[in-house]
């Protein structure tokens, strides 16, 4: 039971909103695949997946362990997982999760191990690598791969993709058309050697936004989810959908010449007014953010931190504030304000989300 009050609110029609924004740029017959890896952005994988079930195909997750965790909690549309590892093969087929499958080596292990476990047709999927240079097999790789495929019984090709380098850059756009006739090159010559008819994907958030044509027979949407299109014309058409909100603890009258924190990193000039907030840099407030970098909202003003981030705390100046203690703050409500924090700190959205610590408690707003 998380009692905290500093708060990470999932507002489920802003997501909802956001999730038919992507569908009515594709194609009706396109499916959608929702990626909820790193525990849904940050915010809470199982509340998101369980939120959209419905309106989605399928889920991807990077890790097994996340994919156990969406089954255990009674989600059962089809799960891809990303980046399985060997050690847990046997999980993936006892959870029924769906592996990528990237290079011979983990491709050899999965059969072996389906033809252990007396498995055949289990559903797979393939990744080519056209330019991320990530993983995935290359091009040349096709040969042994199809007669490899031909000798088992073991796997169903249930998809075939790719990742897109630089979906968001379109300096890059040359680059990606390449990586987007790679692909359909690579589909071809598998297609036309298998007896499964595998679908297709390559687009991630920026992918369906800038390259709607390539939208093949699914796409794989993420950050877009949440609201962030990584375009600002984009994200402002996009809810938001997470809030992270806390309370004021205490306010300290600072005397000038007395210091405020840790390593008395901020020594008052002047009298003011400090407030205590319940989020430190164990929280995903990050310690970057300190000696006026970062700093949250209270009632609409904007209260810059002073001194260092601690590790559960930060103080923030509030002199020009009228606030009290047991007031609300709000670290951000909107993606501008997330972008903006992101930004200060050299980041982008998805590590400052992905960085939200489970002590954060997650609510779910219907
Ligand atoms: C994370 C990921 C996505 C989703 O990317 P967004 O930019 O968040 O939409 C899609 N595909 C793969 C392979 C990924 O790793």
């Amino acid at each position: 039971m998380n009692n905290h009050v500093t708060v990470l609110e999932i507002d489920k029609s802003a997501l909802r909103y956001n999730l038919s924004f992507f569908k009515h740029k594709l194609l009706p017959t396109t499916k959608i695949l929702v990626v909820v890896k790193a525990f849904g952005y940050g915010s809470d994988a199982v509340k998101i997946a369980g939120s959209i079930e419905k309106e989605v195909d399928y889920f991807a997750v990077a890790y097994t362990d996340e994919g156990i965790n969406l089954r255990e909690s009674g989600i059962t549309k089809p799960i891809l997982i990303l980046h399985p590892q060997i050690q847990n093969l046997k999980k993936v087929q006892e959870y029924q999760l769906e592996p990528n499958l990237y290079n011979f080596k983990i491709f050899d292990a999965f059969v072996a191990l389906c033809k252990q476990q007396n498995l055949t047709k289990y559903p797979i999927h393939l990744k080519f690598n056209t330019g991320l240079n990530r993983i995935g097999f290359w091009h040349t790789d096709i040969p042994v791969l199809l007669s490899k495929i031909k000798e088992t019984a073991s796997l169903k090709i249930t998809s075939i993709f790719s990742h897109l380098a630089a979906s968001e850059d379109l300096q890059e756009k040359e680059f990606t058309k390449n990586q987007i006739n790679d692909f359909k090159s690579i589909a071809k010559q598998l297609k036309e050697n298998l007896t499964d008819s595998p679908f297709l994907h390559l687009l991630n958030t920026s992918g369906i936004i800038n390259y709607p044509e390539a939208q093949f027979d699914m796409v794989r949407l993420g950050i877009g989810l949440y609201g962030f299109a990584n375009d600002t014309e984009t994200t402002r058409q996009l809810k938001n959908v997470l809030t992270l909100k806390s309370v004021i603890s205490q306010i300290h009258l600072i005397e000038p010449d007395e210091s405020v924190g840790y390593n008395r990193a901020y020594i008052a000039t002047k009298p003011m007014r400090t407030a205590t907030i319940p989020i430190g840099h164990a929280d995903g407030f990050p310690r970057t953010f300190g000696n006026g970098v970062g700093g949250i909202y209270i009632n609409k003003e904007y209260a810059p931190v002073v001194g260092n981030v601690c590790m559960d705390m930060i103080m923030v100046d509030v002199t020009h504030i009228e606030c009290n203690e047991g007031d609300e703050i709000v670290v951000f409500d909107s993606q501008e304000k997330l972008e903006e924090l992101a930004q200060k700190t050299n980041t982008i959205s998805y590590e400052l989300l992905t960085n939200l610590s489970p002590r954060i408690k997650r609510l779910l707003k219907c």
